[in-house]
């Protein structure tokens, strides 16, 4: 499973190729960097790639403090949105027709109701993460959380020079409550993570915007991993939702005889697995039987998540502990328990 979403990696990079999609992608892996003791126990103690130690770390990304980091290849950069807009193009110049601002109000085997008329299909494939839960009947099939990112104004070359990071790998910190980075091809830094990470009932805000106290937060942050940006001007700031079931497990399903087809659940990693899972979804839908199709993810299925308030209150009890769980490792350098029992309330 794991091989196959890092090829999907490659296969991402090569569609781009092929349609000439230019979305800023830059193939440059990943760093998990560690700045506090505890974080750096954790990197050594496993995950995925290869370790570096502080030298070879701060020789990539001039992050303050960095005690080591982890790099693993098998990541690119993207500009989500430009990656997005290139792929419908390169559906519509193969006759397929991408109807936007019609929002599916019911999906049903072979039909799509819509504010404006019944579409009719033998397949129907639901690809709608989290939004879902505003559909009827899958208000607890799938939670929306929240992620929040600002993004920098344009650096200057001396503030690249002190960074560096010229390898354009994307960025994790090393905390349970972790941020994720990218320098982008304008030169600025994108930073995201914190924010409120989920609402009552399942509700989705469409406007994109962050709660109070966020943009300052995520701030605080890229202030800490980069002294040099203290006091730089954000030039914008955004919100949206992914797409979390109730192992924190993704998965595709295709039932050949309603037709009826959904893939999703890929929590914060979707744009390489959203990737596998249209492409195993293709395999399905004609009936082939292929080492996609055979992945464990097929078929998986997960339970609801609870019923509200327990709904609410398991989400935020586990990003606030997770929360607790770095402020007090911060406080005593030491390992925190805390964050296993966020892994239980989370049912991860
Ligand atoms: C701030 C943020 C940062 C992220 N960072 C990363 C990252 O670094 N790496 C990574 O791999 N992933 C990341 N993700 C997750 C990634 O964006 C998703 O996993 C991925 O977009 C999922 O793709 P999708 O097409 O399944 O769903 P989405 O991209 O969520 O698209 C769902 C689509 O369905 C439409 N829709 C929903 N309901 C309906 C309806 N009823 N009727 C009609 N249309 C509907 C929506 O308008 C939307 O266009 C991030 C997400 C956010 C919000």
């Amino acid at each position: 499973m794991r091989r196959a979403v890092e090829r999907s990696v490659d296969e991402v990079v090569a569609v781009c190729a092929e349609e000439r999609i230019d979305c800023d992608l830059v193939r440059g892996g990943t760093l998990t960097v560690a700045q506090a003791a505890t974080e750096h126990e954790r990197l050594l103690a496993g995950g995925h790639g290869e370790l570096l130690d502080a030298a070879a770390a701060r020789a990539r990304v001039n992050v303050a403090g960095v005690k080591g980091a982890r790099y693993f290849g098998a990541c690119a950069r993207v500009q989500p949105a430009k990656l997005v807009a290139g792929l419908a193009g390169a559906v519509e110049r193969r006759g397929a027709i991408v109807h936007e601002h019609s929002t599916a109000v019911e999906i049903a085997p072979g039909r799509v109701r819509t504010p404006g008329g019944t579409l009719r299909a033998r397949w129907v494939v639901r690809a709608t993460e989290g939004y879902t839960a505003r559909l009827p009947g899958l208000r607890r099939a799938m939670l929306p959380v929240n992620s929040s990112m600002v993004v920098t104004e344009p650096l200057g070359d001396d503030v690249w020079a002190a960074i560096g990071w010229e390898g354009c790998e994307t960025l994790l910190d090393g905390a349970y409550a972790y941020c994720y980075l990218q320098r982008t091809a304008d030169g600025r830094i994108a930073i995201g993570g914190r924010g409120v990470p989920y609402r009552f009932g399942s509700r989705t805000d469409t406007a994109g915007e962050l709660a109070d106290g966020t943009a300052p937060a995520l701030r605080r942050r890229l202030e800490r991993l980069f002294p040099v940006l203290r006091g730089v001007g954000l030039d914008g700031a955004w919100a949206g939702v992914l797409g979390v079931r109730r192992d924190w497990g993704a998965s595709v399903h295709c039932d050949r005889d309603s037709g009826m087809c959904w893939a999703g659940g890929y929590a914060g990693e979707g744009v390489a697995a959203s990737n596998l899972a249209g492409r195993t979804l293709a395999d399905l839908i004609v009936g082939r039987d292929t080492e996609l199709t055979r992945l464990p993810w097929v078929g998986h299925e997960a339970r609801e998540w609870e019923p509200e308030p327990l709904r609410y209150l398991a989400v935020h009890a586990m990003y606030a502990t997770l929360r607790t769980a770095d402020a007090i490792e911060a406080r005593t350098r030491r390992q925190s328990r805390l964050a296993a029992l966020a892994e239980v309330l989370s049912g991860r």
